[in-house]
């Protein structure tokens, strides 16, 4: 069964030239790319892509999908992170299996019609039986390549951390937990659609021992290790009073550097951080919108790109954004650059980078993330005959630049997750009627 992408606008292929092919054609076959060019030919399905920019599927670094149950928050919309938590983890904490299965979808689904193809999540919470089980049943069904991560807080308000103790678990459970979780869900193969990480909630919520441990254990598993560092200045005060040393240092402590790794932020890393990273391939997921609502500061992506290091983006939490459009993140991504370096501190195309093969790379997929033969096809279409990019004279650069948001087609191994700009594995309306009832229910506690 083959797929022929046929007469884009622009294919930007992400391959080792970065080659842009206009008139460019892609097929597909069970899954994979197969070939790249022009002048392709098929007895399959063929879709047109008149007009389109096609890329290789978006990739999302950094997310809490529980969140867009709790977007706009009255008492959260004006605060920094730790009076904003200290307003969410109460809410968070009448959530259960149901509130994480729909929230998951929604926030999936969001992600689909920005373009997203692979996501990873990072759920740190399992309030009255929640399971990480249920996002990975939420992404099954609607279609995106996913990366879990088995999040934790163990450290609660008693013992001097910042959540609720009702939100936290003893440190052995947590541990059996990410073994029960890795053992029944990841899939090291190529082509996998779920691997599982490791990934204590940050610093300040759970102990030196479990940091150390979990290390232990990923390397054990063969896992990816993930958390939240150098988030803002609060964040890199309680490490210098807590551990009496910066975050970097903190990490490269516990064995929280390497390939295998990658941080959430890493808005206040400092010069020596930046090279740690780079030296060590530990990767970076960058949230730009998150860092903006949250007034945490610009990460320096800039620097982190010219020492070598590895950076992706990421919509963070729906509740910190409020939003989950990837796609739009990207453009947030570029300005935001620019706003701490100048117009000429990053292009269009090296954020388009960032925002496909950067992330491929962060989660340690070299199967995704470009469009080349033997690649995971994974691919999104982008209709620039819309209003947002019409009298453009350059549809890769308007992609960022003008818009469209939301995407034509997007395939993910190769099947097709939205068609026409619409979600075709979920009926989205009954799942927004489904969120909005579950918002209410919590709003009247
Ligand atoms: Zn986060």
């Amino acid at each position: 069964m083959e797929t022929l992408i046929r007469g884009a606008a622009v294919v930007v292929t992400m391959d080792g030239a970065r080659r842009e092919i206009a008139g460019g054609d892609v097929l597909i076959r069970q899954g994979e790319i197969v070939a790249v060019g022009q002048g392709l030919t098929t007895t399959g399905t063929v879709l047109e892509a008149a007009g389109c920019v096609v890329t290789p599927g978006l990739v999302n670094t950094h997310h809490h999908l529980y969140q867009t149950l709790t977007r706009a928050v009255p008492g959260g919309q004006d605060a920094l992170l730790f009076g904003w938590l200290k307003t969410l983890y109460p809410i968070w904490a009448r959530f259960g299996p149901e509130e994480i299965f729909t929230s998951a979808q929604v926030g999936l689904a969001e992600l689909a019609l920005s373009g997203c193809s692979l996501t990873s999540d990072h759920l740190y919470l399992y309030p009255n039986g929640a399971r990480l089980d249920d996002t990975i049943a939420a992404a099954a069904e609607v279609g995106l390549r996913f990366h879990p991560t088995r999040g934790a807080m163990s450290i609660g308000e008693t013992s001097g951390g910042l959540p609720p103790d009702s939100l936290v678990e003893p440190e052995a459970a947590i541990l059996e937990d990410c073994i029960r979780v890795v053992d029944a869900f990841h899939d090291p193969r190529p082509g996998a659609m779920v691997r599982v990480g490791i990934a204590p909630c940050s610093p300040f919520s759970v102990s030196r021992d479990l940091m150390r441990e979990a290390a232990l254990l990923a390397r054990d598993k063969g896992v990816m290790l993930h958390t939240h560092l150098a988030e803002n200045d609060e964040d890199v005060a309680y490490s210098l009073a807590t551990f009496g040393c910066r975050p970097g240092q903190y990490a490269e402590d516990l064995g929280w550097t390497g390939v295998d790794v990658w941080h959430a932020h890493c808005v206040k890393l400092d010069g020596a951080e930046i090279d740690l990273f780079a030296r060590s391939g530990t990767g970076v997921a960058h949230c730009p919108c998150s860092n903006c609502r949250l007034g945490s500061g610009i990460a320096p992506v800039r620097a982190l790109r010219d020492a070598g290091g590895k950076v992706g983006l990421g919509v963070d939490g729906s509740a910190s954004n409020d939003a989950g459009n990837l796609v739009a993140e990207a453009r947030q991504a570029l300005l935001l650059q620019r706003v701490a370096r100048g117009a000429d501190a990053m292009s269009v195309r090296e954020v388009l980078e960032i925002a496909t093969l950067g992330g491929a790379q962060v989660l340690g997929r070299d199967d995704c993330g470009s469009l080349a033969p033997g690649k995971r096809a994974d691919i999104a279409i982008w209709d620039m005959r819309g209003i947002e990019a019409a009298g453009n004279w350059d549809p890769v650069a308007a992609l960022l630049l003008c818009g469209p948001t939301r995407v034509r087609d997007l395939f993910v191994e190769g099947r097709r997750v939205v068609a026409g700009g619409q979600m075709v594995t979920l009926d989205l309306p009954a799942v927004i009627a489904r969120q909005n009832r579950l918002a209410q229910r919590l709003a009247g506690g």
